[in-house]
C-alpha cells in the first residue's frame, strides 16, 4: 500500500531535506514553497494540517523543492515579494527588493513631507518598489521612474497596475538620465543603484549569484562606478533646494563623501543608518 501523506508530514519531510542541503531558513522556506506548490496561505498549513494530499498536489510540491534544492529565491518561485506591507510581483528580470530599501522610501517621505518635493525621479526602479511605494503614500506628487532594462520597466508598470497607481508614475527606459530631457529638473531624485564590489559579488549567496541580474548589483571594482555617475548626472537635474537619495553598501560612505566634496552648489550631505547601524542612505541636499 502506498503511504498518505499530510500537509504537516510534507512540511516536517521538506524542513529536514532542506536542512540537510543546506538551504537557509529552512523552515521559512519549506513553508512558503509548500504552501505555494498546494495553492493555500502559510497558516492553512498548520490549520489543514491533517489533510492527504493528492497524487497530484505531491508532484506540485517535489517540483517546487527541486527548484529550491538548486538554490532559486523562493520570490522568484512564488513570483512574490513584500516590501512596504505591499505586494509585489518579481521575476528574474528585477532585483528582489530588500528591507533595507524601506529606510530609503522612509527618508523620502519625510523629504517630500518637510519640504513639499513635488517632482520625484527614481533611477534604476526595478521591480517599481520605490516609486510605487511613495506614489502610495503620498497624493500631489508626480513621479518617473526609469530602468535600463525594458523587462524591468515591464515588471515596474505590472506593479503599478496592480497598485491602480499606473496613472501616477510615467516609467522611462533609460540608461541613468540620458533618457531624460536635458532641461528637466526634479525636487527629488531616488535610487537603488548598483552598488557591490565585483570582489564582494563572488561571495554572495548561491540564490543571490546564480539567479539575480548582475547588472542591478554590480557596480565595479569599488562598487561605486554606477554611483559616481548618477551624482555627476543627478546634480545637473536637481533644482535648487532638492535633494538625492541613494541607498549604498557597507564601508563606502567615506568614499561618496569625497567624491560629493569637489561638487559644486551642496548644500550638505548626510547619512541615514539602517537597522543594523550600517550607513545606507546618502541624502544629498543642493544649495
Ligand atoms: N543590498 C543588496 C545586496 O547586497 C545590493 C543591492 C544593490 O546593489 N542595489 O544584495
Amino acid at each position: 500500500m502506498t503511504r498518505i501523506w499530510t500537509t504537516l508530514d510534507v512540511l516536517r519531510w521538506t524542513i529536514d531535506y532542506f536542512k540537510s542541503k543546506g538551504i537557509p531558513s529552512p523552515r521559512v522556506e519549506a513553508e512558503v514553497i509548500i504552501a505555494y506548490a498546494l495553492g493555500i496561505k502559510r497558516i492553512d498549513l498548520y490549520l489543514q494540517h491533517d489533510k492527504p494530499l493528492s497524487p497530484e498536489e505531491l508532484g506540485r510540491c517535489r517540483h517546487f523543492i527541486k527548484r529550491k534544492i538548486g538554490r532559486e529565491p523562493s520570490q522568484y518561485i512564488t513570483g512574490q515579494r513584500e516590501f512596504w506591507s505591499l505586494d509585489f510581483y518579481v521575476s528574474p528580470d528585477v532585483l528582489i527588493p530588500r528591507p533595507e530599501t524601506e529606510i530609503l522610501v522612509e527618508t523620502a517621505i519625510t523629504y517630500i513631507r518637510e519640504n513639499f518635493y513635488k517632482f520625484i525621479i527614481d533611477i534604476g526602479t526595478g521591480s517599481g518598489v520605490i516609486a510605487i511605494s511613495l506614489a502610495h503614500e503620498i497624493d500631489n506628487i508626480e513621479i518617473v521612474a526609469t530602468d535600463i532594462s525594458i523587462n524591468a520597466i515591464l515588471v515596474a508598470k505590472k506593479n503599478a497596475a496592480k497598485h491602480s497607481l499606473s496613472h501616477r508614475i510615467e516609467f522611462v527606459v533609460s540608461d541613468l538620465f540620458k533618457g531624460i530631457s536635458r532641461a528637466k529638473q526634479f525636487d527629488l531624485i531616488v535610487s537603488n543603484p548598483p552598488y557591490v564590489a565585483i570582489d564582494d559579488y563572488e561571495k554572495l549567496e548561491p540564490e543571490i549569484r546564480l539567479y539575480e541580474p548582475p547588472e542591478a548589483l554590480i557596480g565595479g571594482e569599488d562598487g561605486l562606478d554606477i554611483v559616481r555617475n548618477l551624482i555627476s548626472e543627478g546634480v545637473e537635474h536637481l533644482r535648487s533646494g532638492g535633494t538625492m537619495l541613494i541607498e549604498i553598501g557597507q564601508g563606502q560612505m567615506e568614499k561618496v563623501e569625497r567624491f560629493v566634496r569637489n561638487l559644486e552648489n551642496i548644500k550638505q550631505i548626510k547619512v541615514v543608518k539602517d537597522y543594523s547601524g550600517i550607513d545606507r542612505v546618502v541624502c544629498i541636499e543642493k544649495g
